[in-house]
């Protein structure tokens, strides 16, 4: 690393690392200033890409929500491209054409258009419409960042709200699948991020996927000076006197800080510290399975032409971790293919098409499985997963080239999140605060959602906690 003494060190090169990096890196006073140290060899933590059978893919993305169009004022993506210097027009984002909430009697339609769910509300729901109306304004006027304090719980202000449960069960139905860390509920505070991000704002892909946008953040980042440094994981963090002193990597090298950002998650963070006992019970449960079908035709074609269609089986939704190893109640089907790509875009080429499965997944039975078997439960819980899917939409599989499927375990693999857990922990800590003076937690489990919450959350930790600290002013 050349240095062996860098101001602040970020753990994790994922969209909350990377853009607490390039905040810092543009503020910096020099080299030794911010460094970033990845395990992995490729950026992106939980929305990052691999490649098989020649195909690029992408690990995580379904929809950069939180879509507003260039120069929207106030818009958290607005807000997340001013601070990280980044032009609009460089994410080349194609926006969706619809996405869908379904139930057995319930379908749902919305869009980057607002008015269309408030129709749909209406035709489905006429005695709630107003209620509906006044929630969305509540929820427009509520902070973009996350006030977890004294939260009531989403289903509790819901229920104050809607007397219809259908309703309420449609709404928690895309917003738990799109960010609970907690089991059976949400705070109320992200239910209002996620309806603003998912409904109020919309849903859109940058052009080619995730890592075009991972090379523009990794380049902005080392253009301003910023050291980032692959395939360096972090295996302890020291503390001294309730302070922390800098870290030791997995090579057995250390590097003395004056200060830690960390991306790994709360409870991985703590014991890389080694206070575990302060997370003992805040490890996330809801992990998820997910299969990438590539199809000889794009998904419109064979009328499956939602961007994002959520499902549920039953009137109640469950978000709980399932007791056998994949749950089908309930899953989200997507396919990139059904967006407004612009002419010439890679995703309108003949053989574009993409469809992903994604449904709950218990993570402990995933775990405790040897190879053989983990091999044919996959194949087998992606059948049910997609016989249940295609309750709702057309079929993918008949136009199936081939499939690539993951379970919790990958997750964990690939971004050391305990459980596979995909929302982390159910504690989430708004201040980024550790209880350990100069470590402090960004991403996930500071409480921002998605990608675009993931890369606000690295801007304000970076703002908060080293921008704005004395030493800095
Ligand atoms: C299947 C799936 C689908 C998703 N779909 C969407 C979507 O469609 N739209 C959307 O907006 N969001 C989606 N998300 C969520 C989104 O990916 C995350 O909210 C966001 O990327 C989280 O970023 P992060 O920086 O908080 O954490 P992570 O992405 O988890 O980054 C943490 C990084 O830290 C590294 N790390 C951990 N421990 C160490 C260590 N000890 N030493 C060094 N490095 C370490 C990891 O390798 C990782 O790169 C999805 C996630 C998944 C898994």
């Amino acid at each position: 690393m050349g240095t062996q003494r860098v101001d602040t060190l970020i753990i994790g090169a994922g969209m909350s690392g990377l853009a607490a990096g390039i905040r810092l890196a543009q503020f910096a006073e020099g080299p030794g200033t911010v460094a970033i140290l990845e395990r992995h060899a490729l950026p992106g933590g939980l929305n990052s890409y691999y490649k098989r059978r020649g195909r690029r893919l992408d690990t995580g993305l379904h929809a950069l929500t939180n879509f507003a169009e260039r120069g929207t004022r106030g818009a958290p993506l607005t807000r997340m491209l001013r601070q990280l210097r980044i032009g609009w027009e460089e994410l080349r984002l194609a926006p969706q054409g619809h996405s869908q909430i379904c139930f057995p009697d319930l379908t749902l339609r919305f869009s980057n258009d607002f008015a269309l769910l408030e129709q749909e509300v209406a035709r489905a729901f006429p005695s709630q419409v107003d209620a509906f109306r006044t929630l969305a304004a509540r929820i427009a006027e509520m902070p973009l960042e996350p006030v977890l304090e004294n939260d009531p719980g989403a289903r509790a202000v819901l229920t104050d709200i809607f007397t219809e449960p259908l309703l309420i069960e449609a709404l928690m139905l895309p917003a738990c699948y799109y960010g609970s860390a907690r089991v059976n509920d949400m705070y109320w505070g992200s239910f209002a991020i996620l309806f603003r991000s998912l409904f109020l704002e919309g849903f859109a892909l940058p052009e080619g996927g995730i890592k075009p946008l991972l090379d523009i953040l990794v380049k902005r980042f080392e253009e301003a000076g910023g050291e980032l440094r692959m395939n360096c994981g972090v295996a302890s963090i020291n503390v001294e006197g309730g302070r922390v002193q800098g870290v030791v990597l997995d090579n057995g090298d250390t590097i003395q800080c004056e200060r830690i950002l960390s991306s790994a998650g709360w409870v991985e963070t703590a014991r890389l510290a080694d206070f575990p006992e302060r997370a003992a019970d805040d490890a996330g449960q809801l992990a998820f399975t997910e299969t990438l079908l590539v199809l000889d035709r794009p998904a419109h074609t064979f009328g499956l032409d939602a961007a994002v269609t959520f499902y549920n089986l039953d009137d109640c939704f469950d978000w709980s971790p399932p007791t056998a190893a994949v749950g089908t109640r309930s899953g989200v089907l997507c396919s990139p293919d059904n967006y407004t790509w612009p002419a010439g875009a890679a995703e309108r080429a003949p053989d574009s098409g993409l469809v992903r499965a994604t449904a709950l997944a218990n993570h402990s039975a995933w775990s405790s499985m040897e190879e053989q078997r983990y091999a044919t439960q996959k194949i087998h819980w992606a059948e049910l997963v997609l016989d249940a899917a295609s309750t709702f939409v057309p079929d993918p599989r008949p136009f199936e080239l081939w499939r690539d499927s993951f379970t919790p375990n990958t997750i964990t693999r690939y971004t050391g999140h305990d459980h596979g857990a995909i929302y982390g922990s159910p504690d989430k800590r708004p201040d980024g605060r550790t209880g350990v003076e100069g470590l402090y937690l960004c991403g996930t489990d500071q409480g921002l959602l998605g990608i675009v919450g993931a890369l606000l959350s690295g801007i304000t930790m970076a703002n908060a906690h080293v921008l704005a600290a004395p030493s800095h002013s």
